[in-house]
């Protein structure tokens, strides 16, 4: 039976990396018919907080990771101690106290070559001859991470240990436990490093950032984890859309890639925009509403869910997020709009008073307020003015959505209707 875990300690958010190892174990299980659980490591009390619990948690069920098992380590401290008495009787380890009279345990390492099968680096050969002796349960009676995960994952039956790169050191320190301890070796996986944009370690600003805070920002589970599934791993055939179902179909964890790979926000916005593009525009919708809300562009009413639909309709191709919606589309919801103060200066400094109101006359005037006719009469009045449309074009769009750029002008009166074009144009004309 494979059983596969993930062990986040409590003490940070879920973050790229874990989502990533967490994302490659849940798959490994449900491929190959297996078991997925999941460990808190909360051995450190005093760092680890039940927010940081809730938000490990939470962002596990909204990527689709559901675990079948969950256990704390924290209630598992007597099986530890158990465990550290078995080498203490066997002489596999010693007792050392410190001057105030507290007892540490500690491992006697054993000085010898330790080879490991890794199923996606192959066999690793490390030397153990420089190790010192390792600490099992520290003075303060809690035990060493290395100690803990060794008697957790024997004595959880995990027969696939599927980790970052950076937890291989500790491994031959883990083999030479499991040996002491008479427990059989799992198999081993390291999934290789995810490196910043610019080759470093991930940092804040090259997408450390948590789970929920990509949810936050409005990137769909679906894409986050079609992301993260081909950060380290290819299902053939280029494929580069691929969805959690089909994945458990095609993955086998022999076939990550050895080499890190780089995070890159760019083609993580590329795989959003086309599960957004792809959205069902209803159901986009319901999915916009919190942020709309959250961002206060509706006021206390509910806007007309018929409306919002088709503005969403209007922006969903080339939406990178659900924010971006919330940024572009504002205007269409705001009662009031204030003009990006550049963009203000930039097109509406001079004076288009007699434009701006005689554009709103013609609007007023027309008997099929659509598009096209929107468009004619704005064609005619350039025409008349003796003008070049760029004038008035880039001054209208910003005294009616208050940015430069957006969708097309004449959609754009379209959708806010003759009664607002006309306030929003008014608002720059002077009284004479
Ligand atoms: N708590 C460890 C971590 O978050 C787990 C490492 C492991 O999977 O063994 O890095």
């Amino acid at each position: 039976m494979i059983r596969v875990r993930f062990a986040p300690s409590p003490t940070g958010n879920l973050h790229i990396g874990g989502a990533r190892t967490a994302l490659f174990n849940w798959l490994y299980a449900r491929a190959k018919a297996g078991k997925f659980i999941l460990r808190i490591e909360d051995t450190d009390q005093l760092r680890s907080k039940k927010e940081f619990l809730d938000e490990i948690t939470y962002s596990l069920g909204w990527l689709g990771l559901n675990w079948d098992e969950i256990c704390y380590q924290s209630q598992r401290f007597s099986l530890y101690k158990e465990q550290a008495d078995k080498l203490l009787k066997a002489g596999s380890a010693y007792i050392e106290k410190s001057p105030e009279g507290a007892e540490a345990v500690i491992f006697k390492v054993s000085h010898q070559k330790i080879k490991v099968h890794d199923l996606i680096r192959g066999e690793i050969e490390f030397d153990a001859s420089n190790l010192k002796d390792q600490v099992l349960i520290k003075s303060d009676g809690t035990p060493t991470y290395n100690f803990a995960c060794v008697v957790d994952d024997a004595t959880m039956d995990i027969s696939h240990v599927i980790r970052g790169d950076d937890h291989i050191s500790n491994t031959p320190k883990q083999v030479l436990l499991y040996e002491a301890l008479g427990f059989k070796v799992p198999e081993f996986a390291h999934l290789p490093l995810i490196l910043g944009a610019e080759g470093g370690r991930l940092s804040k600003r090259t997408g450390a950032t948590a789970i929920s805070d990509y949810r936050k920002m409005g990137y769909l589970a679906q894409s986050l984890v079609n992301y993260l599934l081909l950060l380290s791993w290819a299902p053939g055939e280029n494929r580069e859309i691929i969805g959690l179902s089909e994945a458990i179909k095609l993955f086998d964890i022999q076939d990550v890639n050895k080499t890190a790979a780089t995070f890159d926000l760019d083609k993580l916005n590329w795989f959003n925009n086309q599960y957004l593009k792809k959205e069902d525009p209803q159901k986009l919708a319901e999915q916009l509403m919190p942020f709309l809300i959250e961002r206060g562009s509706f006021g206390k009413d509910n806007p007309d869910q018929a409306y919002l639909l088709e503005i969403v309709k209007l922006f969903q191709a080339r939406l990178n997020t659900l924010n971006d919606f919330v940024d572009w589309a504002d205007f269409f919801f705001l009662k009031e709009i204030t003009p990006e103060p550049q963009a203000q200066e930039k097109f509406l400094s001079a004076d288009l008073s007699k434009e701006f109101s005689l554009f709103a006359q013609r609007l007023e005037g027309l008997k099929d307020f659509d598009i096209s006719s929107i468009e004619t009469s704005f064609r005619e009045l350039i025409k008349e003015l003796g003008i070049e449309s760029k004038k008035l074009i880039h001054p209208i769009r910003v005294a009616l959505t208050g940015k430069t750029i957006g969708p097309g002008l004449f959609e754009v009166i379209y959708y806010l209707g003759k009664q607002r074009t006309r306030e929003r144009l008014l608002k720059w004309v002077k009284k004479s």
